[in-house]
């Protein structure tokens, strides 16, 4: 099942538990705007290369849309819509003044230079201008895109509506970033995840991780539960896998991959293959990298006790049925991997007041929304007597009808 209908199966499970009217529940799942423009750029050697852009602006009944851009050669406009369609739940679920948005181009950015990648930054924005903004929507990192292509972005927006700060979140310090907002996915897991051991009487300091994916969440989230004392027994990313049933040494890993740009070779444990990684022995599994990775071929094989959904939709609905008749707690990603969106919505207010906030601020209010989204969501769970999914599923998705209801109909 492709992502945008297993995003919308989840979405229609959720109606129906709500009771939604049937033309309200159409008029939430179609997308307010879909954008697809053509990217073309000079490549280093001279030849012409054609991208596609997209912009999926899901909803707005909340506040201006708000998400990520992504680089990425499996881009494509059900993914993006599928992954605006969460974000639009996501800020729900966080309760943070936002509609839902996505973006991308469907391209490998390793396989284009520094000046390649500004170009197509700023093709794309040039082709989206007019589309977004400060209380339209607004754009952040994702996968493939980093603040410095934010930063592309500020400026070229900047060149057709002024300086625009808070067009885009996820930036440069120097540009009017954030504070925390690099770490801020990585640590909102965290927060997440201990909000839910608690539950179960368990902390991170005695238990073991795998984590999937070291790029910024995955390695800011291993990072931070080694802090903890939580003993991570394997990670991997695209370059390997190291498992160490003792516990990976986080920071001696950090270096050894940021010196050789590979986890293969780290002398603290022995490389694996990054297949196994999602059923290594461990109680809490973290999938923090690409969608879909958690389906029918491998649920079944699934060792942990809790699935930390840091990436965007790593379960498909497949998987999510075998693995909940396990018994295994799934804490789902519109809530897991809230805590990046959350501190953008801090950087864009710290834009529109022109004031900073310290780093401890931002991470000490990261921390109330993050655990007041899990107690909202418990409180659903209750209600409906539902999984962790569908309780996160009906917060976000009764916040938004609600305000869409007190909108109004008319045109
Ligand atoms: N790309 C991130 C996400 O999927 C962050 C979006 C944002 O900060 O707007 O939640």
């Amino acid at each position: 099942m492709n992502a945008l209908a297993a995003t919308n199966r989840n979405f229609r499970h959720a109606a129906r538990i709500l009771g939604l009217d049937s033309k309200l529940e159409r008029s939430l799942l179609i997308p307010f705007r879909e954008i697809k423009v053509e990217c073309s750029i000079p490549k280093d050697d001279g030849s012409l290369a054609t991208y596609v852009g997209f912009r999926v602006q899901h909803d707005n009944a909340r506040g201006p849309m708000k998400g990520g851009i992504r680089y990425h050669p499996e881009v494509d406009p059900d993914e993006v819509n599928a992954l605006a369609q969460l974000m639009t739940w996501k800020t729900a679920v966080a309760d943070i003044p936002y509609g839902g948005a996505k973006g991308g181009i469907g391209c490998n950015p390793k396989d284009l230079s520094m000046s390649e990648l500004e170009r197509l930054t700023r093709v794309f924005t040039q082709k989206i201008h007019d589309l977004i903004g400060v209380h339209t929507d607004v754009p952040a990192p994702d996968m493939g895109t980093n603040p410095q292509t934010m930063a592309w972005i500020l400026d070229e927006y900047s060149k057709f509506h002024g300086h625009s700060p808070a067009i885009v979140t996820g930036k440069p310090i120097d540009l009017g970033g954030s504070l925390g907002r690099d770490a801020a996915t990585g640590r909102g897991c965290v927060f997440a995840t201990e909000a839910l051991l608690a539950e179960y009487g368990k902390s991170i300091n005695n238990l073991t991780f795998a984590i999937q994916g070291f790029g910024n969440v995955g390695s800011w989230a291993a990072r931070l539960i080694h802090e903890r004392g939580g003993k991570v027994v394997a990670v991997s990313d695209i370059t390997g896998a190291v498992k160490n049933p003792n516990g990976i040494n986080i920071p001696e890993l950090l270096a050894h991959k940021d010196g050789t740009g590979s986890l293969k070779g780290f002398h603290g444990g022995d490389d694996m293959n990054p297949s196994e990684l999602l059923v290594h022995e461990c109680d809490v599994l973290i999938p923090c990298a690409l969608g879909g990775v958690l389906n029918r071929d491998n649920a079944t094989d699934v060792k942990a006790k809790f699935i930390i959904e840091a990436a965007n939709h790593p379960t498909d609905p497949e998987a999510d049925e075998i693995l909940s008749k396990k018994g295994v707690v799934i804490l789902p990603d519109i809530y897991a991997n809230s805590g990046g969106v959350t501190v953008s919505y801090f950087e864009w207010v710290q834009n529109i007041q022109g004031f900073m906030w310290d780093e401890e601020k931002v991470n000490a209010e990261l921390w109330k929304y993050m655990t007041r989204g899990f107690d909202n969501i418990k409180d659903m769970c209750k209600t409906h007597d539902c999984s962790l999914r569908m309780g996160a599923f009906t917060l976000g998705v009764n916040r938004v009808a609600r305000a869409t209801i007190l909108r109004g109909w008319e045109a």
